[in-house]
C-alpha cells in the first residue's frame, strides 16, 4: 500500500526538484489543505533539526503542545525523546525530527488512513531532500506505515530493515514508554544498535576516503 502512497500524483511527490531545499518545502507545505486536519490544526508541524542529518527520527503525529508551538516532540514525549538521544550521545541538533503526519488529529486520535495517504508525500519529499542514511521510527504507526506491514513491535524491533535506500530501525514511541516504563530497556537496546550502526557507517565512509 505505502509504495503507492509515494507514487501518487499530489503536489509534494512531484520531485525534490520542485523544491529548492528543505526550507522551501517547509514554506510551501505549511498551508497544506490536503486533508480535513487542516480545519482543526493550529500549526502544520513540518519538523526540525539538522538539514545535514544522517539520522531522521519519525514519530506519529503532533500532539497538543506540538500543534500549539508548530514544533515536533516538545511535550512530555519530546522531553523523553531528548533523553533517549542524549543516552547515545546525540542531541536534537544532530538529527532531524518529524512525524508521519504533520497536523494534529483532534483529541490525539490515531491518524486515519486517508490522512496518512495525503500526508506521506510530504515526508517522502523531506527524505529526498535530507538524504539521511538511517531512519529511527518511533512506535507502531510510524513503523507499519513506512514498512507497509501490520506487525507488532516484537518482530519490528531488534533488526535493521531496508526501505527505499534507507536503513530503518524501529523502537517504542516515547508516549508508550511513559505508559510502560518496563519497555525502556528495550528502547535502550534499540538506540544502542542505532548508535553502533551509525558509527559503522561513519567508519566505512572514512575508509572509502
Ligand atoms: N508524538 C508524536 O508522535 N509526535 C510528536 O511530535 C509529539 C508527540
Amino acid at each position: 500500500m505505502q509504495e503507492s502512497l509515494f507514487e501518487d500524483n499530489s503536489s509534494a511527490k512531484e520531485s525534490p526538484t520542485s523544491f529548492r531545499d528543505l526550507s522551501d518545502l517547509c514554506e510551501q507545505s505549511k498551508n497544506c489543505t490536503k486533508c480535513r486536519l487542516a480545519e482543526t490544526r493550529n500549526n502544520f508541524v513540518f519538523g526540525e533539526g539538522n538539514p545535514e542529518a544522517e539520522i531522521v527520527v519519525i514519530g506519529e503525529a503532533p500532539g497538543a503542545e506540538e500543534d500549539a508551538q508548530g514544533r515536533p516532540f516538545v511535550g512530555r514525549s519530546g522531553k523523553l525523546l531528548d533523553k533517549i538521544l542524549e543516552s547515545i550521545g546525540f542531541s536534537r541538533k544532530d538529527v532531524f525530527i518529524c512525524n508521519i503526519i504533520k497536523c494534529r488529529p483532534p483529541e490525539n486520535r490515531n491518524p486515519d488512513t486517508d490522512e496518512i495517504e495525503s500526508c506521506m508525500p510530504w515526508l517522502k519529499t523531506q527524505l529526498q531532500l535530507l538524504k539521511p542514511k538511517i531512519l529511527l521510527l518511533l512506535g507502531r504507526v510510524a513503523a507499519n506505515t513506512v514498512l507497509d506491514n501490520r506487525q507488532s513491535m516484537g518482530p519490528l524491533r531488534g533488526k535493521i530493515h531496508r526501505w527505499n535506500g534507507y536503513d530503518v530501525i524501529v523502537t517504542y514511541h516515547p508516549a508508550a514508554l511513559l505508559r510502560n516504563p518496563n519497555w525502556k530497556r528495550h528502547c535502550w537496546e534499540d538506540v544502542k544498535m542505532l548508535r553502533s550502526h551509525y558509527e559503522k557507517l561513519q567508519g566505512n565512509r572514512s575508509h572509502q576516503r
